[in-house]
């Protein structure tokens, strides 16, 4: 009878435990579905919205507001414009110094969670009265406060000292370094730098770039690699469909290339439908791997064109590596050189017949 107590017991906490454990497996997964619409948001607009009402939106909370110290306006002139940002960033708070932040997280480099006091909060919480609780994370970037992401909630024990903040804290980690990087990948909008349909860097940065990454190339002495892309027939969408159509087929084609890339690659619009790619690193072996991968997730599915249209694309690519002597010192030249090499491939690739990877083969510069 005691044995068969027990056992029953046990079998009741196995179950309990593995309801638990589904419970929480179905968190991790919203948390990371959540994680990765942070990390892919496209624009600084865009995340500021996701951080602030899609954060809200998911956990459920009366309100979150972002705290951002911005003492020479700078990412204020990021935002589109000032109607934007006043429809857009409700519940985004520009602060001229840090001090402005409740006096528990000035000093603080770890989620702070408890009660919501009005006369320590209401710099963070604007237009919210009567909150139980509140979350305050820290948003740090090269040990550096820059700000906080603020979760309240009418609930009083919603937020307490008694909670684990390991997963508000990697919140943190992460709404800081997508933060970082809207912020500087719209700086370089501004400067110029960027390509606005694809969101890639432009020529202008690429040819900037490669003479840095042929300078380290050359003091390693490891290759260099480019890829040259360039999609197939792309004229016919325009001619058929429309010059937006064609602008939708660059941009899904560049999203799915971006898809294949590591964080160390370098890639630009080069202008008009041929985009290209630099490999720090990377034999050719290895290049003709990725750029084949590349050229499978282009043609493998189609792309929808306009409303209910779907439309097949191949592309061409052409590889060249080259690892610098030592004695060489013009790098203007050596771009020329890798990109001229690596055009020769691209077109051996178009009159092959079309969606097709070419080579040109060595790495050989000489002086
Ligand atoms: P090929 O297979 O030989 O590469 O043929 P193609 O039609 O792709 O070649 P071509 O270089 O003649 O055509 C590229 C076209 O891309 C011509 C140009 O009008 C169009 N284009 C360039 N930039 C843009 C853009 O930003 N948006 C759109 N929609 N079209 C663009
Ligand atoms: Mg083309």
């Amino acid at each position: 009878m005691k044995l068969q107590r027990e056992n029953q017991l046990l079998k009741r906490r196995l179950a309990a435990f593995s309801k638990e454990a589904s419970k929480n497996d179905v968190l991790l997964k919203r948390s990371l579905e959540r994680e990765m619409n942070l990390l892919e948001a496209v624009s600084l607009d865009e995340l500021l919205h996701l951080l602030v009402h899609g954060l809200a939106d998911s956990y459920g909370l009366e309100s979150v507001s972002l705290a951002l110290c911005d003492p020479d306006h700078n990412i204020r002139h990021l935002l589109p414009s000032e109607d934007a940002a006043k429809n857009t960033m409700k519940g985004v708070i520009f602060m001229n110094s840090l001090d402005n932040l409740p006096p528990r997280l000035a000093s603080f480099t770890q989620p702070w969670l408890g009660p919501y006091r009005c006369e320590d909060h209401r710099s963070i919480f604007v237009d919210v009265k009567n909150l139980g609780s509140v979350a305050l994370i820290p948003l740090i970037r090269h040990d550096r406060l820059f700000g906080s992401l603020n979760f309240g909630s009418s609930d009083p024990a919603r937020f307490t000292q008694q909670h684990a903040t390991d997963f508000l804290h990697r919140l943190g980690a992460i709404a800081s370094f997508c933060l970082e990087n809207a912020i500087n990948r719209a700086r370089l909008i501004r400067t110029g730098l960027t390509d606005v349909l694809t969101g890639w860097y432009n020529r202008r940065y690429l040819e900037d770039r490669m003479r840095g990454e042929l300078a380290r190339a050359q003091r390693n002495q490891q290759p260099l690699v480019c890829l040259l892309l360039d999609i197939d027939h792309f004229k016919r969408v325009n001619d058929s469909h429309g010059h937006l159509a064609g602008d939708t087929v660059l941009r899904e084609i560049a999203n799915r290339v971006a898809s294949k890339l590591r964080t160390s690659d370098v890639a630009a619009r080069f202008g008009g439908d041929e985009l290209a790619i630099l490999l720090p690193n990377t034999k050719t072996d290895e290049a003709r791997h990725l750029a084949e991968r590349i050229r499978k997730t282009v043609s493998d599915s189609p792309i929808e064109v306009r409303d209910g249209l779907e439309v097949v694309f191949t592309l061409c690519i052409g590889i060249a590596g080259l690892i610098p002597k030592r004695t060489m010192a013009d790098f203007d030249l050596m771009r020329e050189r890798l990109l001229e090499r690596a055009d020769v491939a691209l077109y051996r690739a178009k009159s092959a017949g079309r969606n097709r990877v070419e080579l040109y083969p060595g790495y050989e510069c000489g002086s």
